[in-house]
């Protein structure tokens, strides 16, 4: 007898199919399917007359030809953008709150329209782009249409950085416009735009939409093009900002074109998220979490969960569920309302996937793949899983941006955590356990900047979203996306971007000193014959070489000797640095008690290191005992915030909690300022160990005294061995050595362009976070000198997701 189960398992699906017709309409009132660029509100021909076809992936019918942008078409862009940005910049938050409120409207108004544009364009099920691309591109303007009305008060003290390039990827066209438009029109910044050659078609619209809300014109450009294109855009001049989604490759191409120049850079890149299930997970949510992970948007998501990470035990049970549900999949037209996965985006990635899974198959892994067959039309590639995987396999490493799932087995947590960070990225990772205490025990200890727990691939504005490590850095969304696109008010850059320390204007040890106004007496300085060692894992150490330099005082007498730190010098620094990591776990009270002791210290012998400082630089005494006094206070500002500097729990749409926590971002090389010898060593040092940081310091190299001097004051003030590690030396090539170390997490420089390029450019190998600070600093000034952007430095925000209720 027929049941209903039987009939419900033997059904088809009959077809549901989304009419593209409004669409293809949209496309043909566009100059009969032809697209220029828009620029300064107009629609404009591409310079050198060049276009280029989009096509349909489903069906590999040509939609539209979009116009190929040259140098010249960027910089008319640029042009438009920067004439647009004071009249932009000066408009009344509100104001700007009306146009994103107009924005978010508009794309609700046309959402039906932009979701079967961007199927159509790309791929993607109608489903996704329906239920999720478009109502989170909304979500981003309604949000940040509160930060623009909440700017005066949230963000005081705080400017646009000006003239923005954004790139974007073919993969969420349209949401990837949405996360980098909204924040920069909030705080008060003009774009130029460049979608991905696949995917124009979206941002087009959107640009339409933008004229229809009335957006001033100049404010929002769109230049269209490929790779070329944002080149130029990365390469000219006139853009203060550079905000990046894309590959790691490029993003790293993206670093170092920057590098020096002063652009403001965020990059978004790839990752191989770790997909981790403990034995006592339900086991079918883990699988419908899996078809959420992997086979959302074929794969080709950048956080795709893409390396399942199971516990030996369930291992099996879990691969028979997989493919048990794989085989139910349904890959077909993406304007079907009833597909699961549509076509992937273009032919070069179909290669690329089939070229990476026969690499798999070839290192010796296992492949299946659903019994059926995918359309022949388009390009099309079905559900795959890999199971025993080696973890060193081109395909557990490599980001295949595709719907393939390679899956490996683990036996404790510990073993998961170290599968889960075995790559060089660093982007999201989702764990699966009933059990809330393991889950909150490995959130923390897993390299990515967004943890879903029991969940996967959950998005909003008010959370910020981005990397660690290879993935990139800054984040998209909530309030530290926001500071991506706002500089300090004291702060210029490129017009006024100049160097006050440069090589050349360094007061080198042997230079000229002025002399000092105020005669230091002879009793109070060391010995001549002093030497002052590094200071590495809390102990003096003789520099490798054995060399030192002499210090001269501002009246010629020599003051002492230091080490002449070398590139092995530093990588013990750094290995102590390592070492000391333990660091993190103390908590912001015991932290605080520390970084007040310091200051104890330092107050006992406050007269003496004026002096010192006096005679070091000639500054006079009433200037030296001033800065010491500021340094004091200084170690007092980060004990206050050692305890203070904490997360959010943010509103986003789930039945559970979303909790930002502020994370060190590991070990920092910090390079200080030649200016306020003590005081700008000490504004870089605190902040860093306050937020849980340990520190690789190089020290101003005309007056390192004033740091060797400290060492003392650090030995005896319960500070763990290894947490601030101090090498002297000279600057320029200790700067390198930091930044092109492997191990070392992030850089902050203070000194000139020259110096500021070596690092961002050296920084580009393992995508090190860099914060250079080329514009002199008055270190005095607290708001200059301290406070939240030197603990926003100092931290990378994790968000973890935790939905709750049976
Ligand atoms: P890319 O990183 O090459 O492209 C991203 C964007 O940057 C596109 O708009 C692209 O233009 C543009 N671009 C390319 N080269 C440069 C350059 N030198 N300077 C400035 N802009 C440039 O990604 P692809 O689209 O080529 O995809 C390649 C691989 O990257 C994929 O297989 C996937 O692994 C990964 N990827 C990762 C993404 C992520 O979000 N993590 C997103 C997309 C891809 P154009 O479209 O013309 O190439």
């Amino acid at each position: 007898m027929t049941t209903v189960a039987k009939l419900f398992e033997t059904m088809d699906y009959g077809p549901a199919p989304e009419s593209a017709a409004p669409a293809l309409e949209w496309i043909k009132q566009h100059g009969a399917g032809q697209f220029g660029h828009y620029i300064g509100g107009q629609w404009v021909a591409p310079a050198e007359g060049q276009y280029f076809e989009t096509i349909n992936p489903a069906t590999t019918t040509v939609l539209a030809r979009v116009a190929q942008g040259g140098a010249a078409d960027v910089d008319a862009a640029v042009a438009a953008a920067r004439a647009a940005a004071p009249g932009w910049a000066a408009l009344a938050p509100h104001a700007r709150a009306r146009y994103l409120y107009a924005l978010a409207r508009e794309v609700q108004r046309h959402s039906r329209l932009l979701a079967v544009l961007e199927s159509l364009d790309n791929g993607k099920p109608i489903r996704e782009t329906r239920d999720l691309d478009i109502p989170l591109v909304a979500r981003h303007f309604y949000h940040h249409a509160g930060w623009a009305q909440l700017l005066a008060t949230e963000f005081a003290g705080y400017q646009p950085v000006g003239v923005v390039g954004q790139i974007v990827p073919w993969n969420f066209p349209l949401l990837m416009v949405a996360w980098k438009v909204a924040p920069a029109l909030a705080a008060g910044n003009t774009i130029i735009m460049k979608p991905a050659e696949f995917t124009p078609l979206t941002a087009l619209c959107f640009a339409e939409l933008t004229r229809e809300v009335g957006l001033p014109p100049g404010v929002f450009n769109v230049v269209t093009g490929d790779g070329t294109t944002g080149k130029h855009l990365v390469e000219h001049p006139d853009v203060n900002k550079i905000a990046f989604t894309g590959s790691t490759e490029v993003g790293r191409i993206i670093r170092k074109a920057t590098a020096g120049t002063g652009k403001k850079l965020t990059l978004e890149l790839g990752g191989k998220s770790p997909f981790i299930v403990f034995d006592d997970a339900d086991l079918d949510s883990v699988v419908e979490g899996v078809v959420d992970a992997i086979w959302f948007n074929q794969g080709q998501v950048c956080c795709a969960g893409s390396r399942l990470l199971v516990h030996e035990g369930i291992a099996d049970r879990l691969t028979q569920k997989l493919r048990a549900r794989m085989e139910k999949l349904r890959v077909g037209s993406p304007l079907d309302k009833a597909v699961d996965m549509g076509a992937i985006v273009a032919p070069v990635q179909l290669e690329r996937i089939r070229g990476l899974v026969e690499k798999g198959v070839e290192e010796g892994a296992k492949m299946w793949q659903p019994s059926w067959a995918c359309p022949t039309e388009g390009y099309f590639y079905p559900p795959t899983l890999f199971t025993d995987v080696s973890p060193a396999a081109t395909i557990a490493q490599v980001e295949i941006f595709g719907p393939v799932l390679v899956s490996m087995t683990f036996r404790t947590p510990k073993e998961a955590v170290e599968l889960a960070n075995n790559t060089p990225y660093g982007l999201a990772a989702s764990v699966w356990t009933e059990n809330i205490n393991l889950a909150l025990d490995v959130a923390p200890k897993l390299k990515a900047g967004v943890v879903w727990v029991n969940c996967t691939n959950m998005f909003d504005a008010a959370s910020g979203f981005g990397g660690y490590r290879e993935s990139g850095f800054g984040r998209e969304g909530g309030r530290e996306g926001m500071y991506e696109y706002l500089k300090a008010d004291y702060e210029t850059r490129n017009a006024e971007f100049e160097m006050r320390n440069d090589k050349a204007g360094v007061e080198k040890p042997d230079a000229p000193i002025p002399h000092s106004a105020i005669r230091i007496p002879q009793s109070d300085l060391p010995p001549i014959d002093r030497t002052y060692k590094l200071f590495i894992a809390g102990k003096q150490a003789r520099p490798d070489q054995g060399y030192s330099r002499k210090i001269t005082g501002a009246d010629g007498r020599v003051l002492g000797e230091v080490g002449e730190g070398n590139r092995k010098d530093i990588r013990n620094a750094v290995e102590a640095a390592h070492a000391a990591d333990s660091w993190v776990r103390v908590s912001g009270h015991g932290r605080a008690q520390i970084l007040y002791y310091i200051a104890e210290n330092l107050a006992t012998r406050a007269d003496e290191y004026a002096n010192r400082i006096a005679a070091l630089t000639g500054g006079g005494g009433d200037a030296a005992g001033r800065e010491v006094a500021a340094a004091i206070a200084r170690l007092f500002t980060y004990a206050a915030w050692a305890d203070k500097w904490d997360g959010a729990v943010h509103h986003t749409p789930i039945r559970g909690v979303t909790l930002a926590m502020q994370e060190p971002i590991g070990v920092l090389g910090l390079i200080a300022p030649e200016e306020f010898p003590l005081l700008g060593l000490v504004s870089l040092v605190a902040p860093a160990i306050a937020a849980g940081n340990t520190v690789v310091a190089v020290p101003s190299e005309a007056h390192p005294l004033a740091a060797t001097e400290l060492y003392t004051v650090l030995e005896a003030s319960d500070l763990p061995d290894g947490v601030v590690n101090v090498v002297t030396g000279d600057k320029d090539a200790l700067d390198k050595v930091l930044a092109e170390h492997d191990d070392v997490d992030g850089v902050w420089y203070c000194g000139g362009a020259a110096g500021a390029k070596t690092v961002e450019f050296a920084a580009a190998a393992n995508m090190k976070r860099t914060w250079v600070m080329t514009r002199p600093r008055d270190w005095l000034d607290p708001r200059q000198g301290e406070g939240r952007e030197f603990l926003r430095h100092a931290s990378e925000v994790k968000n973890i997701w935790i939905p709750y209720g049976e």
